[in-house]
């Protein structure tokens, strides 16, 4: 069967933030960003043609910030997509995409609502106008509020917000009040995520200056729990280690990923997974679009070997709270996971990090926030 799961990256933004490594970019010139889509939908044509999907059941539009469009390059793109995707969309399909507070209108909503979008994905990262800032975030609080409820009032009903804590001189009274403002919006989902200092951005610099004051380990693993005790008690399940989402809302696109499941991946820089192949696409939007001109815009390809689709399923898998389902491993691969991994997992039995459940082998409560020691292990290379 296909990947029934795609993603397309739209890499501009309105400015760069301090923490950030994603491929975005930022310009002012709109004949790039024309150029740009009309590669992408080249790349579409090219991706689809040599891989024909059957059915799609998952669209996620990330970025960069895809809102950065104005509406008349929203209405282009969402056209495309619908030129090549429009008559295999299951009638069910999720179709996400990434928005930054303050980069949305009625105009733009309404283009996304009228081409299927169906859910968006806030990145709030943070309700403290100071922290903002600091990230080099161009929005503030209040926006998130606007943005968000401009977003329902268009008719959206799937809404999620990214929060990020561990930050400079972040305390956890400042993330609990972050959390408060959450939930006071009509959201559906929640991502939280904690700072990694990513080589390459500004933040890495001032670390190395040792000018950026990080909270401890401690103060960090406080906020964690903080934040699942919180939304747990506010209706909200934890289905993965950074994720939350009201009964039935869960992120179908980015369970396609934990599941070690296949999906297109379109765009500059993207990743993607077809028929056992992964791919990485040229980052660099010159050379993303010269690339698409002749052919698939591909820097990196290679097989996955069933080694490594193993080790990939299981650490991506134990992200989940329900854990890995071992009888849809053991069909998948035609081996137990006890077969390959019995060592590993008896020891972080013994340690009170895993635990098997109903056919599902999962982190234990205690090991969620230590999510990455128990991972590695599954890592034979
Ligand atoms: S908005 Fe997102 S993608 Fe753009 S620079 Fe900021 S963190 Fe990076």
């Amino acid at each position: 069967m296909p990947p029934q799961s795609v993603y397309i990256h739209i890499p501009f933004c309105t400015n760069k933030c301090h923490y950030c490594d994603f491929n975005s970019f930022v310009t002012n010139n709109p004949r790039l960003i024309w150029d740009y889509l009309e590669a992408l939908e080249r790349e579409m044509a090219l991706t689809f043609s040599a891989h024909p999907p059957e059915r799609v059941e998952t669209i996620y539009v990330g970025g960069g910030t895809p809102t950065f469009l104005d509406s008349e390059q929203m209405l282009f793109f969402l056209e495309s997509v619908q030129k090549h995707l429009g008559q295999i969309l299951a009638p069910d399909c999720e179709f996400s995409m990434e928005a930054n507070p303050g980069t949305i209108d009625r105009e733009k909503l309404a283009v996304m609502k009228a081409y299927g979008v169906n859910r968006i994905s806030f990145g709030a990262q943070s309700f403290d106008d100071r922290l903002l800032k600091r990230l080099g975030r161009i929005h503030c609080a209040d926006e998130v509020d606007k943005s968000v409820n401009m977003a329902q009032a268009a008719g959206f009903d799937n809404l999620s917000i990214d929060l990020m804590f561990g930050l400079p001189e972040q305390r956890l009274e400042d993330f609990s009040r972050s959390i408060e403002r959450a939930l006071a919006l009509p959201l559906t989902h929640l991502s939280a995520y904690s700072l990694k200092v990513e080589e390459n951005t500004l933040f890495h610099t001032l670390y190395q200056k040792n000018q950026l004051p990080l909270p401890s380990e401690e103060d960090e693993l406080a906020m964690y729990l903080y934040l699942i005790e919180k939304m747990e008690g506010s209706g909200f399940a934890m289905y993965e280690i950074s994720n939350f989402a009201r009964p039935g809302r869960e992120s179908r696109h980015n369970q396609t990923y934990w599941l070690n499941n296949e999906y297109y991946g379109l765009g500059a820089g993207a990743h993607g997974y077809v028929e056992g192949r992964r791919h990485v696409n040229a980052g660099p939007l010159a050379v993303y679009m010269q690339m698409t001109a002749s052919g698939l815009p591909r820097v990196e390809e290679y097989d996955v070997e069933p080694d490594e689709a193993m080790e990939n399923e299981l650490i991506l898998g134990l992200r989940l709270t329900r854990g890995v389902d071992l009888g849809r491993f053991a069909r998948r691969y035609g081996r137990t996971v006890e077969q390959d991994f019995g060592q590993v997992i008896r020891e972080q039995k013994d340690k009170g990090m895993l635990e098997e459940v109903d056919g599902f082998l999962r982190l234990t409560r205690k090991a969620l926030p230590l999510g990455n020691e128990v991972f590695v292990q599954f890592l034979r290379d």
